[in-house]
């Protein structure tokens, strides 16, 4: 069984951890999957079934709940393609808008490869000319258009409490950032299992709360169940991919002497981290920043990628130990791919459409490696 749950903040949400050095507690602005399972595995255990804990745990996929606001169709984390004018950003008409520079940099390093470009890969603001820079953070559509979800965030200096004697350890005072609740503000998510451990998460969401600082009235959420974001269905996003993909290369090339006309044939696809993901080819080996793909029996490789390096941490729920950190991609990492239609047969929708129901990568039950196929965002190569 698959539910799509709904959690608004009733109180500041505080997503992350004190560190050991430092005196600034910052939250994250998302859910990951480990802090709902996390807050699920507090109810078991307060219910006195801790044993039970990890067995049940295999049977939970929980991903990622992502911030969104009341009336939007879905939200989305922009993929780290996207770009906007550094003099005046967001989307138009109150910006001078945001596009994305994925298929331009894509068929820009094709035509690299099989002609001699005039000119250096460059894009800029269409209305000022001025540079452009990366975006970051989330975008919601609705029936009236795009807009940029900001998180609203609050501040508040506390002072630590020891737990051994219940009394404020002097001199310890600590900055916390955390979520401040809004009307209009949930984070939306997927839960994966049967239908009592789905019930038990949506209890303990409820009792326990969620994140840190939960027994100082931090964390309280209400949770219902909602229908799933309204995004374009897969085969449509990697049709149109295609579509501007190919417009692009035809209109690229008409400027490059010697450039074939057209893109290499097959289908091209991209995979789009909505989370940090964390790959590894060798299980010993060092991680990756790229994941290859197991499509259809062959291992995909991308060939072409834009993605950063980040570190994730994590908390072990069954053992109430810390997790090693991993190097992994940031969330909004893309990866493009080609399918050989001619050599391997049509490309196969319903294998993607489980690669989106299981993610990519390692330590995937933490909710790393969520993905989308074709994000959306990428067929805008046109400022909006
Ligand atoms: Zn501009």
């Amino acid at each position: 069984m698959s539910v799509w749950l709904r959690l608004k903040p009733q109180s500041p949400l505080l997503i992350g951890r004190l560190k050991a050095d430092s005196s600034y507690l910052v939250t994250l602005p998302y859910i990951p999957g480990r802090v709902v399972r996390g807050a699920w595995a507090e109810g078991r255990r307060m219910a006195g079934n801790a044993a039970t804990i990890s067995a049940a745990a295999r049977q939970l996929r929980i991903w990622n709940f992502h911030p969104i606001r009341e009336g939007m169709a879905y939200s989305l984390p922009f993929p780290i393609s996207a770009w906007t004018c550094k003099r005046h950003p967001g989307f138009q008409p109150q910006g001078h808008g945001v596009l994305d520079s994925l298929i331009p940099r894509w068929v820009y390093r094709l035509l690299e490869e099989r002609a001699r470009l005039p000119v250096p890969f460059q894009i800029v603001c269409d209305v000022c000319g001025d540079r452009m820079t990366p975006v970051g953070g989330y975008y919601g559509v609705s029936g009236g258009g795009r807009a940029r979800i900001s998180v609203p965030l609050q501040f508040q200096t506390k002072v630590a409490l020891s737990r051994q004697r219940r009394a404020a350890m002097e001199g310890m005072l600590y900055q916390v950032t955390a979520i401040a609740p809004q009307e209009d503000l949930a984070f939306v998510g997927r839960v994966h299992g049967p239908p009592n451990l789905i019930r038990e998460v949506e209890e303990a969401l409820t009792q326990v709360g969620i994140g840190a600082l939960t027994r100082r009235g931090y964390g309280q959420v209400r949770v219902c169940r909602g229908d799933p974001p309204a995004y374009p269905g897969l085969r449509e996003r990697v049709e149109r991919f295609n579509e501007i993909f190919r417009k692009v290369y035809e209109d690229l090339a008409r400027l490059v002497p010697g450039a074939p006309a057209s893109p290499p044939e097959g289908t091209f696809f991209t995979i789009d981290l909505l989370a940090p993901g964390v790959f590894r080819e060798d299980p010993l080996g060092p991680p990756m920043l790229w994941p290859t793909l197991d499509l259809g029996g062959r291992a995909l490789r991308p060939l072409f990628w834009i993605t950063r390096p980040t570190l994730v941490g994590g908390w072990s729920t069954a053992w109430g130990l810390p997790k090693p950190v991993d190097l992994a991609a940031l969330a909004g990492s893309t990866y493009g791919f080609r399918w050989r239609d001619s050599e391997w047969g049509p490309l196969d929708f319903r294998a993607l459409e489980q690669l989106e129901e299981a993610g990519v990568g390692e330590r995937t039950d933490e909710g790393f490696g969520e993905l989308m196929v074709c994000h959306p965002f990428h067929l805008e190569v046109e400022p909006v």
